[in-house]
């Protein structure tokens, strides 16, 4: 499969997949973990990646859609056990132009105590 290997020494998401950084960890399974943003933009900010190294969402293919779904299967689930009942934005930064940073492929799983606003500017 394109864009995946078992595991890359330097990625950092690897690391803490490893154990080899710290995580305030909220959710594992042999498929994945969710860990607190370390930077968080909101009052409730976690991730949920997949334990393999899969670089971002424009390396999947049909093959990867049963992890995903789990992924986004577990969101909710989640959401309402960190408090975010009420609602929450999930966002998926693919690539350079995406704003991704780090090449793992990741899922933000964001909210808090107040509505968010529309998420992008209306251009034009
Ligand atoms: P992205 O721009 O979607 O690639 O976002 C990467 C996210 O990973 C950012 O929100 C960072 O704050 C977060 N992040 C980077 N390093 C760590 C870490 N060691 N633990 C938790 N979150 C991290
Ligand atoms: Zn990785």
């Amino acid at each position: 499969m394109s864009g995946q290997t078992a595991a890359d020494p330097d990625c950092i998401f690897c690391r803490i997949v490893r154990g080899e950084l710290p995580s305030r960890r909220v959710f594992e399974d042999p498929d994945m973990i969710a860990f607190h943003d370390i930077k968080p933009i909101a009052p409730v900010h976690f991730l949920i990646i997949p334990r393999q190294h899969l670089v971002s969402l424009a390396e999947c293919d049909e093959a990867h859609a049963p992890l995903l779904g789990r992924m986004l299967a577990k969101a909710g689930v989640l959401a309402r056990e960190q408090g975010l009942g009420g609602g929450f934005r999930t966002i998926i930064n693919t690539g350079r132009g995406g704003g991704q940073e780090v090449y793992h492929l990741h899922v933000h799983i964001v909210g808090g105590s107040r509505p968010l606003g529309a998420m992008l500017p209306r251009e034009g």
